[in-house]
């Protein structure tokens, strides 16, 4: 028997009529490249938005059809992410870090059929533009400057939209939306395409999981994590469902400007990955009292979070950080380390110790791990990769034959990422399964080490990689990035870590460098790392 429930599809224009009606007032806010400040009503956005969509369709624009976007962070962006699924087609963020040569595959394999540009990224898109076919190319022009010969002008084609002309789309739920490229660190970038759904749920879950933490009506949002980067980890679509004011800081993500912008603008929540926040704290550390922050969280995520950050945006600043993991292809926030009500009884240390963990799945994410014997106990302390599946986990990737291998048989998604999974759930992830150590054959954390090294008052970061050893067939391996004007002996950094350890798993050697290499996303790229020490020894 059928349950008697209308049959209305959880699509994105159900979050853009829930935006315009219910918080028409509220405010969408951005830092101009010019570090002018625009700002607009979601009343506004609005209607800008359905003229986008108006106009992208007198354009061409069918259902189905991607448009692809090379933008910061900023309102116009946020227009294209509602306008693009809004019709029907599928709104595809480009990643500004990927090379020319990425990109131009990356727009090729998606069949983008119109690209909209910064202006201030367009010499970016010069360099791939001759390998691309796209019908129009659309520039955001923020210096007034008039738009280069043969592109069109983004303002001009949002007033020559007629409004009442959008159509927005309401057809089945499972339609895709949004799609996004990993970054992989080896082979070829791989395309995941979120269906209106998938999009929804997530925005959902996103308010359910982090009760106490979640985002409200009464939040002022900035996300430090780019929007062509797993779609802002969803920040934009939650905001505008919960009416949540949205800030927007251009192409500044620098320590100096998102302070300056979240004391101006009041900002309560932002997500970003662990760099940006390292670099937040030297400069809060660096000028006592210069900043007034209302932050009441920071969700962090991308890469493991070091212990020392956490308690040091609490103890010195009292921010609560929140860390979270996720991955691109789960829209992408996976778990959280929110404090259960068992937790609020442990002492403040212990507290951190759990905010050091990846935390527990989000709603309608199921997890398991696996190791060689089969599935893992949930007993905290058996590592084995982490599979995963829910209604917001891609099943497969974009026209990709090789999707079946990151999958079960009975359909779930294999992560590559090795964790331990605690009796209630709360997820601890060791190492990316192709970074794992075995020395003697005994299995050595990369993470822990790394947090471990990062938490010594003068390393500003540490990636720990294995590296071939005649006796024990691999051992750790430690590159070290000083803080400026500081120097650390390895002999300093073992006796730090003695008594942390078992004692195989201390790294004899180390290498004092520049910067970890990192990935277009800001994490530590570890393949240059080991394409190093081939090249260079120890
Ligand atoms: P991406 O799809 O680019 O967001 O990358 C996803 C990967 O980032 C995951 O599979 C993890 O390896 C890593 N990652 C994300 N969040 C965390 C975290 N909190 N701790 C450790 N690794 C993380």
């Amino acid at each position: 028997m059928r349950g008697l429930m209308m049959d209305v599809q959880l699509t994105i224009p159900t979050i853009l009529r829930r935006a315009e009606s219910l918080f028409s007032k509220k405010e969408i806010v951005t830092c101009l490249p010019n570090r002018s400040i625009h700002r607009y009503t979601y009343r506004d956005f609005g209607r800008r938005t359905k003229k986008l969509a108006a106009a992208l369709h007198q354009l061409g624009i069918r259902r189905g059809d991607r448009v692809a976007t090379l933008c910061w962070n900023h309102y116009q962006h946020l227009e294209a992410y509602f306008a693009v699924p809004c019709m029907g087609a599928v709104m595809h963020p480009l990643n500004i870090r990927f090379s020319a040569d990425e990109l131009a595959y990356i727009v090729n394999h998606a069949e983008d059929k119109i690209i909209i540009v910064d202006e201030v990224l367009l010499p970016l898109f010069e360099k791939f533009k001759q390998a691309i076919n796209v019908s129009a190319v659309i520039v955001i022009s923020q210096s007034g400057e008039p738009t280069p010969g043969g592109y069109l002008n983004y303002e001009d084609v949002v007033a020559g939209g007629d409004e009442t002309r959008f159509e927005p789309f309401e057809g089945d739920e499972h339609t895709a939306a949004f799609m996004c490229y990993t970054s992989g660190t080896t082979g070829k970038p791989k395309g995941i395409l979120y269906s209106h759904r998938s999009i929804v749920l997530h925005a959902i879950s996103m308010m359910l999981t982090c009760v106490g933490v979640g985002i409200t009506e009464s939040d002022v949002v900035l996300p430090m994590v780019p929007m062509f980067h797993a779609g802002a980890w969803g920040l934009p679509y939650n905001s505008a469902f919960t009416g949540a004011t949205q800030v927007f800081p251009g192409p500044y993500l620098d320590a100096e400007s998102l302070l300056q912008l979240f004391e101006a603008e009041r900002v309560t929540f932002t997500g970003g990955v662990p760099t940006v926040l390292m670099s937040i704290l030297h400069k809060l550390d660096a000028h006592p009292g210069r900043y007034k922050l209302s932050l009441r969280c920071i969700a962090l995520g991308g890469s493991a979070m070091p212990r020392f950050l956490i308690k040091a945006f609490h103890e010195r600043y009292g921010i609560p950080v929140l860390h979270t993991w996720g991955m691109t292809e789960l829209s992408p926030l996976g778990t959280t380390a929110v404090v259960t009500s068992e937790l609020e009884q442990a002492t403040q240390e212990e507290q951190y110790d759990h905010a050091t963990k990846q935390g527990y799945p989000v709603p309608f994410l199921e997890i398991r791990g696996r190791n060689d014997q089969g599935l893992v106990p949930w007993d905290g302390e058996t590592p084995g990769e982490l599979e995963v599946r829910g209604p917001c986990v891609a099943a497969s990737y974009y026209r990709d034959t090789e999707s079946h291998s990151k999958f079960t048989a009975d359909g779930w998604l294999k992560t590559g990422d090795i964790a331990t999974i605690s009796p209630d759930g709360c997820i601890e992830i060791k190492d990316r399964s192709k970074d794992v150590i075995k020395s003697g054959g005994e299995w050595v954390s990369s993470v822990a080490l790394e947090s471990a090294l990062m938490c010594h008052p003068s390393v500003l970061e540490a990636a720990v990689i294995g590296v071939p050893d005649e006796k024990w067939m691999e051992r750790p391996f430690a590159y070290v990035v000083p803080k400026e004007g500081q120097t650390i002996s390895p002999a300093e950094l073992k006796e730090f870590l003695t008594g942390k350890f078992a004692k195989f798993w201390i790294p004899e050697g180390y290498a004092f460098i520049d910067a970890i290499p990192k990935t277009s996303v800001g994490k530590f790229l570890k393949s240059a790392l080991r394409e190093r020490y081939e090249r260079e020894g120890g």
